[in-house]
């Protein structure tokens, strides 16, 4: 029954519904892979129970004619999104073995359309990272390798290990978040396919906060047509969420087969930055060139204030971040160290609870929003924001879309980028930009690196545009036909 992993999430839902399998086979494949790849570290929480229960319950409904968009589906969700009766963790020790009350409305979607859940995926530490070496329980590696080189690289983050089980035929698709690239990144480090919707698109609620004004919940999967599928159910409108919108959802599906026939699509100049490796700008000429074929124009255009966007970025999601995190005192719930007084009691929790990487964040976050510092940093950083998203916003007056390139390189070599964290907040130059002005993004495999790994492109759209983002990325796929997977070295099936 491996070969059931190997299909993808829509030809999964047509295999169901032609009861070619049933959702237990389905379910039962899914754990056994699982069970076979722990050498990842992807699932952080397995709930085989769950997911047989779940896959005989569909089965049921199907059974009496009543099956929905994923029914019997298997999936991974990332430990950030909080499942009711499963334990969430974000991946800190400060959150302990928190096993939340209620469900997050994204994952309740999933489910009432049916979807299986196989587990909780592996993460940086409340999302805060671009490689996952920063997660409470050690580091995802990448099914990945380069040829001939056993050494174990990176995922990309934070939700690497959404992006490794989705590559390693772990589940039929993932859910992530993204709040500078972590959906988009890890999808290019590891050649899935994953799409961060407009800010607004999914609701926020029941998601552990991490930088409230640019956290958005979204898809990854094998093909495009995976992630239409499963954004159509992860989004819509939450009354819980002040900030989710209430506009219809289209059906993300049709969007596909579409082509590129008219479209306008742009290439921002200052996004070819210095030392930007020849194989990363030649990817991008070939995207150009694959939507130039399909019946696209190719237009230049100008976001003068790019270069702006990563620091303007690491102050504005710290200091949201050192606002969001507040919370964790040791009092209310998960992790406890106690002192001789409340004010000790604090800071040993915090102390020992919170990982090297999060208490940067607190502590830049901290001081950008104290008396003093504030207009200088945090106020600033608001202004800037601002003028970015209006650079997209004149764009989006001569284009409908904007190709780019995913990340500045391939996967790297675990500890090779943990040591700077300067240096690693460079891997978010061409995604935090999306997050900053609430954008679409869409990230998806273009071809291989030199060293025989995965590299993306990237696609930004006008809010609300996901469509226009699908269309686009459905001929860059099909013009690509990226079809290299990592050899299961780990013991995969
Ligand atoms: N890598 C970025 C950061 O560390 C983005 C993380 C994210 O999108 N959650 O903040």
């Amino acid at each position: 029954m491996s070969e059931l992993t190997h299909l993808g999430l829509a030809e999964a839902r047509d295999g169901l519904a032609a009861r070619r399998f049933s959702a237990r086979e389905l379910a039962q494949a899914h754990v056994a892979a699982i069970e076979d790849a722990r050498a990842l570290n992807a699932y952080v929480v397995e709930t085989p129970e769950q997911a047989l229960a779940m896959a005989d319950a569909s089965d049921a409904r199907r059974a009496k004619g009543e099956a929905g968009p994923l029914d019997g589906l298997p999936i991974g969700i990332k430990d950030l999104f909080c499942t009711r009766g499963v334990r969430t963790t974000a991946c800190s020790r400060i959150l302990g073995n928190f096993v939340p009350p209620y469900e997050s409305t994204v994952t309740a979607n999933l489910w009432r359309d049916g979807a299986v859940l196989l587990g909780k995926l592996n993460m940086d530490e409340f999302a805060m990272g671009s490689s996952n070496e920063s997660s409470a329980f050690g580091p995802v590696i990448s099914p990945w390798r380069r040829p001939g080189d056993n050494r174990p690289l990176v995922p990309g983050g934070s939700s690497g290990g959404s992006a490794a089980a989705v590559a390693a035929r772990l589940c039929l698709a993932a859910t992530g978040t993204d709040t500078g690239g972590s959906i988009r990144q890890p999808a290019a480090l590891t050649g899935t396919v994953g799409l961060k919707p407009t800010y607004g698109r999914c609701s926020r609620w029941g998601i552990v906060a991490f930088a409230s004004s640019l956290d958005q919940a979204g898809p990854m999967a094998r093909s495009v047509r995976d992630v239409a599928l499963m954004l159509g159910s992860m989004a819509g409108h939450d009354p819980k969420d002040s900030t989710s919108v209430d506009t219809p959802v289209p059906n993300y599906e049709a969007a596909l087969g579409k082509g590129v026939k008219g479209l306008r699509i742009g290439v921002p100049k200052e996004y070819r930055i210095d030392g930007m490796p020849a194989e990363i700008e030649a990817l991008w000429q070939q995207g150009c060139d694959w939507l130039r074929a399909g019946g696209a124009e190719i237009v230049e255009i100008s976001l003068p204030h790019t270069h702006l966007s990563l620091p303007a970025y690491y102050v504005v999601a710290p200091a949201e971040a050192s606002s969001n995190l507040a919370r964790y005192d040791g009092v209310r719930f998960g992790f406890r160290k106690d002192g001789g007084n409340l004010i000790e009691l604090y800071e040993n929790t915090r102390g020992e609870g919170f990982g090297k990487e999060v208490r940067r964040r607190i502590l830049i976050g901290t001081y950008v929003l104290s008396a003093g510092y504030y207009d200088a940093y945090y106020l600033k950083a608001q202004q800037v924001r601002s003028l970015i998203a209006g650079d997209f916003t004149t764009a989006f007056e001569k284009v409908d879309a904007i190709l780019t390139p995913t990340t500045p390189g391939p996967a790297f070599p675990l500890g090779e980028g943990s040591a700077d964290p300067i240096a690693m907040y460079l891997n978010d130059v061409f995604t935090v930009t999306a997050n900053l002005a609430g954008l679409p993004g869409l990230a998806l495999p273009g071809g291989l690196s030199g060293d025989g790994l995965p590299l993306g492109l990237q696609v930004i759209g006008r809010p609300f545009d996901e469509e226009t983002l699908i269309r686009i990325g459905d001929v860059i796929e099909d013009a690509a036909g990226f079809t290299a997977r990592p050899d299961a070295w780990w013991g995969g099936r």
